[in-house]
């Protein structure tokens, strides 16, 4: 637990969000600023920077992780039509919360290669 990361806030609530899904491992949540009728975050409750600093130890709540996105996938309706998981990692791609996390988007055809 880091006392300053927004997503160790959301899973202490001391922010709130909306919760879909949580158990003793995993909480996942809608996004705040959603891309796609559907944009849910899925985060370990463990404090992990990023995919850049995982290490074997986690393998896991990884497992756990996409899991979790199949099954938010299906409790929300999006599974059949499909669905993109995304891990930003790091600068390159955009990472602006250094906790891990999982995206679920989908609700709406999408495009490739990504921008
Ligand atoms: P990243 O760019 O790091 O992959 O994604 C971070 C995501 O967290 C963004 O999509 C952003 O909208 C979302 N986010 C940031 N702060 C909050 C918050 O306080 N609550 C929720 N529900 N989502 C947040
Ligand atoms: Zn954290």
């Amino acid at each position: 637990m880091y006392e300053n990361c927004i997503f160790c806030k959301i899973v202490r609530k001391e922010i709130p969000s909306n919760i879909v899904f949580e158990d003793d491992d995993l909480l996942a949540f809608y996004d705040i600023n959603p891309q796609a009728p559907v944009h849910i975050l899925i985060i370990p409750k463990k404090h992990i920077l990023s995919l850049a600093e995982v290490r074997e130890e986690d393998q896991e709540i990884l497992g756990k992780l996409l899991l979790g996105a199949s099954k938010v996938a299906k409790k929300l309706a999006i599974s059949e039509d499909g669905y993109r998981v995304v891990i930003n990692t790091n600068r390159d791609a955009q990472q602006t919360v250094f906790h891990i996390h999982v995206h679920v988007i989908g609700g709406r055809p999408m495009s490739w290669p990504p921008g």
